[in-house]
């Protein structure tokens, strides 16, 4: 290969690249069978509303368990699913569950009346059939289209913004929550915007990480959240590590927020035990209900 393109040229195809490719290979033939052998597992991330420190949702976040090589992130698997044609059964998956967790979780909980559940949606599951899949399993699982939030990139938005204005006013219909994920590292022209019935901005966590460090990110939030205030949008912040962001974040007005500051992603017991506790501080000590401030 190497020589075909002339003298003096190197291609660095090396070990590594191959241990890559080999690598994703792999990963691919073994997320094929990931359902079956139930190596998924949904982790939930609370979202806060930043004004009164009550927990106002989770966002489900997928975790796979490999046999052989334990642990593996998202942030790897799932391009690899999307480009294995995976993602559609794999969301639907990662829908269905989520949903199911949050009916038991309004049963037991019955003093969160409130809560939502954001789920992460690939650019591949907007197909046209999407919504009646969401209906059915909205239907199998008891959940009421408000109760339900999906975070959409930018990215996946755009590579077909007619399909997609298309799509989310079906979902919208459904009384579904939308949401643009990472928003302000992607591409969406704010002519395009408007005409997205979405109803929150999601603020990168590289901009909500730097607000201190860096004047511009800082300025960057406080546009994007006086940009979705004046369209009528919500704003949550991700990211968030420490009282100084959260604080300046407040002081914004950004309406909610998550991170590692208030909570890692948690495994459902845990998440249980969070919602028992702040369940009970709202029940004996209404102004404990800030504890998680
Ligand atoms: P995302 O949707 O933007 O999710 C936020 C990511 O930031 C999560 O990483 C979360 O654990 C992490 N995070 C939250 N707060 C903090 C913080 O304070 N500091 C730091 N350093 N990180 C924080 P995770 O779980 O590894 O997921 C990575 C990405 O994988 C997600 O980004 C999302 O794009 C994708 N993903 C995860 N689950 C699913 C899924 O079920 N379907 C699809 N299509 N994508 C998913
Ligand atoms: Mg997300
Ligand atoms: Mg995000
Ligand atoms: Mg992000």
């Amino acid at each position: 290969r190497a020589k075909q393109q002339g003298k003096g040229c190197y291609v660095v195809f090396d070990a590594t690249m191959r241990t890559d490719a080999l690598r994703r290979l792999q990963l691919q033939t073994d997320l094929r069978w990931a359902i079956e052998k139930n190596q998924f597992q949904l982790h939930y991330q609370p979202i806060i509303n930043l004004e009164n420190g009550e927990i106002s949702g989770f966002e489900a976040l997928l975790r796979w368990q490999h046999p052989q090589e334990g642990f593996i992130s998202p942030a790897e698997f799932i391009p690899v699913a999307e480009e294995a044609g995976l993602i559609v059964d794999i969301g639907e998956w990662v829908l269905r569950q989520a949903c199911r967790q949050l009916r038991e979780w309004k049963q037991k909980f019955n003093c969160h009346p409130q809560l939502r559940m954001s789920v992460n949606l690939s650019g591949q599951q907007f197909t046209s059939d999407l919504s009646q899949k969401i209906d059915r399993i909205l239907t199998e699982t008891e959940v009421m289209g408000s109760e339900l939030k999906l975070e959409i990139t930018e990215t996946a938005i755009m590579s077909d913004p007619q399909l997609a204005i298309a799509t989310l006013n079906e979902l919208k219909h459904r009384e579904i929550k939308l949401c643009i994920d990472d928003f302000g590292t992607g591409y969406c022209s704010l002519g395009y915007l408007h005409q997205f019935p979405v109803d929150v901005l999601k603020i990168d966590r590289s901009f909500v990480s730097q607000m201190f460090l860096d004047e511009n990110k800082r300025e960057l939030v406080k546009v994007i959240v006086a940009l979705a205030h004046s369209l009528g949008m919500d704003a949550i912040a991700e990211g968030i590590e420490s009282q100084e962001q959260l604080y300046q974040l407040k002081s914004l007005e950004c309406q909610y927020g998550q991170g590692y500051y208030f909570s890692k992603p948690l495994n459902p017991q845990e998440a249980e035990r969070l919602l028992n506790k702040s369940s009970m501080a709202e029940k004996f000590h209404r102004q404990d209900s800030s504890v998680l401030l």
